[in-house]
């Protein structure tokens, strides 16, 4: 049996990146799930909170991310959707797993040092002492955390963008370690190592800068489009977009990153607008820059419309409501993560 996990950390409105790197995938598992598959979408709100937060600012955010999660399709009927701090097992399950998890393997994730603006190859033993003491604990073990939150659900497929694909990786390795060091005759696995789903459009990049991806937390908010954008603002963060001056439209991700980036929003938003990108883009040749940038307008505008609509309903809804919601999927999510836990406890001698 299928179960399917996946989360979003509740750090601001959608943006088309988490669409089509996340959300419209999520859906789409959601809408083609066979009857006795397991969805659970969670707003990963313990995760948020690995950089500073502002606590009003916090439950605006969690309570956009609820409205943006069905505005884009997800229906509680068929879907677990829940805030993450409201199954307590995440975290219990977080400290079992990190007093098995090894510091040198954290220390390669790249995450903390993008979030650092330290470079890859940084290591935090090696690291000055200033950057010691700006990198904190929830941070650096933010891997183990979301290992946890997969492993809870004994979850079997995680879809996810491509910036997420190495701390998969991690948390398939940390069962395996886990089921090892904890169960190793057991016939079924203690923890079952997840596979990870990319979705096609694996990553979207800034629109200010395409050599980073597109983020909720890049300062730059002309970087994204947000799913609650409405056209006008659509086709200003469009047109200000940082591209080239080289003439016509080539698909080149290495040489012409911004206008390859256009020609993937444009594609992935409506795919049937061609065979793939390279083809999309050989149509496309004689086109002006101002041109392309309104036909990605267009698309996006066409694409989105509905659900910036629903977007708008949900969030006119008395919160109460709302807040119903969530409250119904994180008590069937305890249901599942208690069976866990008993499990882990057990086979630890915890039972
Ligand atoms: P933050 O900047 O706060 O980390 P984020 O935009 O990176 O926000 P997350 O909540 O961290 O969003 O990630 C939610 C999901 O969206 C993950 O599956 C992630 O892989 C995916 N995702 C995020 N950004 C992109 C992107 N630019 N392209 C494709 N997928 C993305
Ligand atoms: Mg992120």
């Amino acid at each position: 049996r299928k179960v399917i996990f996946s989360g979003i950390q509740p750090t601001g409105v959608p943006h088309l990146g988490n669409y089509l790197g996340a959300l419209r995938q999520w859906v789409k598992l959601q809408d083609e799930a066979a009857p006795d598959t397991t969805l659970l979408y969670s707003i990963v709100d313990l995760h948020a909170i690995t950089v500073k937060q502002d606590a009003k600012q916090l439950a605006q955010w969690r309570k956009e991310m609820l409205a943006s999660l069905q505005a884009v399709g997800l229906r509680s009927d068929r879907s677990i959707l829940f805030y993450q701090s409201s199954v307590p097992q995440h975290a219990e399950l977080m400290w079992i797993l990190s007093c098995n998890a090894s510091m040198g393997y954290l220390g390669r994730m790249t995450q903390w040092k993008s979030k650092l603006a330290l470079p890859d190859s940084a290591s935090p033993l090696d690291s000055s002492p200033s950057n010691k003491s700006a990198l904190k604990l929830g941070l650096f073990s933010y891997p183990v955390l979301q290992a946890a939150d997969i492993l809870l659900y004994n979850t079997t497929h995680v879809p996810v963008g491509e910036d997420q694909a190495q701390h998969l990786e991690f948390a398939r390795e940390l069962a395996i370690s886990f089921n090892h060091t904890h169960a190793p005759q057991a016939e079924a696995p203690l923890l079952v190592p997840p596979t990870t789903i990319l979705s096609p459009a694996k990553r979207v990049m800034s629109l200010s800068n395409p050599a980073k991806k597109m983020s909720k937390s890049d300062a730059d908010v002309k970087s994204r489009i947000l799913i609650s954008d409405s056209k006008e603002e659509i086709r200003r963060k469009l047109r200000s977009a940082l591209t080239d001056s080289i003439e016509g439209i080539t698909y080149d991700r290495e040489n012409r990153p911004g206008v390859s980036n256009l020609v993937n929003l444009i594609y992935y938003m409506d795919e049937s607008v061609g065979a793939s990108p390279e083809m999309l883009a050989q149509d496309m040749q004689g086109l002006s820059m101002k041109a392309l940038k309104e036909k990605a307008v267009e698309t996006v505008e066409d694409r989105i419309r509905d659900v910036r609509e629903r977007y708008e309903y949900y969030m006119r809804l008395p919160p109460s409501e709302l807040g119903e919601l969530a409250e119904g999927g994180g008590q069937r999510a305890q249901d599942i993560a208690k069976g866990t836990m008993k499990r882990v406890r057990t086979a630890m001698g915890m039972a």
